[in-house]
């Protein structure tokens, strides 16, 4: 499986390939399915060795801090699915962005991102990187021009999500890493919600691809991790501040997430698949005031989305008449689908914004960025569009119309 280990290879092959092969390599017993190393540390032959490696005059495992095969397999396979050059693991998502902007960024520094962004992204870009001299503008707007308009001589980075939640706002990857690279400064984009098997920002021109492994690269809701893919300088940088500061992957989740992407397009595809016909269905009922999707043609970004995403995604939210009442009366009635913040499973997920994921931000804040007392988010899983359709339906029809 060497081949699949030198970059040049992997190229030749398809994401469906690659997803189940990509990385892979076997030790002295020659198992077929990837191994989990669960050690700590690693043995050297001699002192000589020893040395050599900690001197880094030979490349091979240390501690598993810096590497283990089963988490080298994982970043192999995961840049190979980027299109990246280099990818390093982290713990979380969270540790992903935070061990990203600290590894790249310096006191002084600033940052134009989303205003449209995951919450504790928000958290930490608006509330605990200004305390280390690092700040960040917000972008309400979704126009690469708006986001021209907030740059400044210290700007060293954009950071975006797209889609983004809840409303599934569509970013333009290819004009924003255009603003950026203009300005000299970088492309972030968290990659969470469409994954490489709908969307590579890297073709795109971004510089940095972020990803939440915890949401669909596992796909099973079992373990957290994060990534970030980029090029080999980048990634070289990253991995430097990770190894001593620490928020390293896990072999054993790294293992959970190896094996999550083998199904990984598979699941992709039927998740959107059904997500576009619960869209299509939900806005042709008559207690649904709005469907935010981006497969929908009354979606504001959709021909955007149609050209930077090869499907449009498995999350949408829809806005009910009635208010919270309305709302949480769908969500109490569900049976099936799972009342959870979390996303990216394959059993189907429901949540209020309003009350949940965005109770932190000021109502007139909510209500500015679209996030109604009527919102519900829905993440579609793998079950079946009629159960799905009858669980909405139960709560759906108690309103009146
Ligand atoms: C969940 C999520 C994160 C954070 O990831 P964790 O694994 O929970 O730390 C970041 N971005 C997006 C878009 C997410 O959905």
């Amino acid at each position: 499986m060497t081949d699949f280990h030198d970059p040049g290879a992997a190229m030749a092959f398809d994401f469906s390939t690659l997803a189940v092969r990509a990385g892979q390599q076997r030790s002295q017993f020659n198992e077929h399915a990837e191994a989990l190393y669960l050690t700590s540390s690693f043995v050297f032959d001699s002192a000589a060795q020893a040395a050599a490696r900690f001197s880094g005059a030979e490349t091979g495992n240390v501690y598993s801090r810096f590497s283990n095969p089963t988490v080298s397999m994982l970043q192999d396979r995961l840049a190979a699915l980027e299109g990246a050059e280099a990818c390093i693991t982290t713990a979380s998502g969270m540790s992903a962005i935070l061990t990203t902007l600290l590894a790249l960024l310096q006191s002084g520094d600033h940052i134009v991102a989303s205003q449209s962004i995951f919450g504790s992204t928000q958290q930490l870009l608006g509330n605990i990187l200004p305390k280390l001299g690092i700040t960040t503008h917000f972008v309400a707007d979704t126009d690469a021009a708006a986001f021209q308009a907030a740059l400044q001589a210290n700007t060293k980075l954009i950071f975006i999500e797209t889609p983004s939640n809840p409303l599934m706002s569509v970013f333009d990857i290819a004009a924003l890493a255009k603003i950026a690279h203009d300005h000299g400064a970088l492309l972030a984009v968290d990659n969470c919600f469409c994954t490489p098997a709908l969307q590579q920002p890297l073709a795109l021109g971004a510089d940095l691809v972020i990803h939440s492994a915890t949401k669909y690269l596992d796909g099973q809701g079992r373990i957290l991790g994060g990534a970030v893919c980029s090029n080999k300088t980048l990634g070289e940088e990253i991995f430097k501040f990770l190894r001593t500061t620490g928020a390293t992957l896990s072999a054993f989740n790294a293992w959970i997430i190896l094996k999550g992407l083998e199904t990984l397009e598979l699941r992709m595809r039927a998740q959107s698949d059904t997500a576009l016909k619960l869209a299509q269905w939900l806005a042709a009922q008559p207690q649904v005031a709005r469907v935010y999707y981006p497969g929908l043609a009354d979606h504001p970004q959709h021909t955007l989305a149609s050209r930077q995403q090869s499907a449009y995604g498995a999350i949408l939210s829809f806005d009910v008449h009635g208010g919270r009442a309305a709302a949480w009366q769908v969500v109490d009635h569900c049976r099936l689908i799972s009342i959870t913040a979390n996303l990216g499973d394959t059993k189907s997920t429901i949540t209020h914004p309003a009350s949940t994921t965005h109770g932190r931000i000021s109502p007139e804040a909510r209500a500015a960025s679209g996030i109604t007392e009527g919102l519900l988010r829905i993440a579609v899983g793998l079950e079946s569009l009629r159960d799905l359709q009858a669980d909405l339906l139960r709560g759906l029809s108690l309103s009146a119309v």
